[in-house]
């Protein structure tokens, strides 16, 4: 999931879109008997803020798949999150670093994924367990 800032600049822009889909490390998913279903969509705007700053956002879109937590039934979930990231080439703070002005979004997107995860896996509102 690279984007390079050198192309954007080059059509004379400050900002683009982007569109990309990625398969996740399995360990991101810690509900036991869940999976990420690949591939995970990942959909944004970049903007280059100045010389070592540039700002993403956007919304990544994945599905869980697995059983259910309660009645272990197998369930399948899609599941919305929003980004907004700052990288910075400075070394800033708080910020992701990238360098040779190649963002690389992976480890932004791999951090939103373990933040967004659900802690149990539950395949509807109205799910009953069933002994
Ligand atoms: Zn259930």
């Amino acid at each position: 999931m690279i984007i390079d800032l050198k192309e954007i600049r080059k059509k004379g822009k400050e900002e683009e879109a982007f569109y990309f889909e990625y398969f996740p490390s399995a360990q991101l998913c810690a509900v036991p008997n869940v999976e990420i279903a690949p591939p995970v969509k990942i959909q944004g705007r970049v903007r280059i803020l100045d010389k070592t700053t540039v700002f993403a956002e956007g919304e990544v879109f994945f599905t869980l798949k697995g059983e259910c937590t309660r009645c272990l039934n197998p369930a399948e979930k899609s599941y919305v999150a929003d980004f907004a990231e700052e990288f910075s080439s400075a070394g800033e703070e708080g910020a992701y670093p990238y360098c040779a002005d190649k963002i690389d979004l992976t480890k932004a997107i791999d951090d939103l994924l373990i933040l967004e995860m659900p802690m149990t896996f539950v395949c509807g509102e109205d799910c009953k367990a069933e002994y």
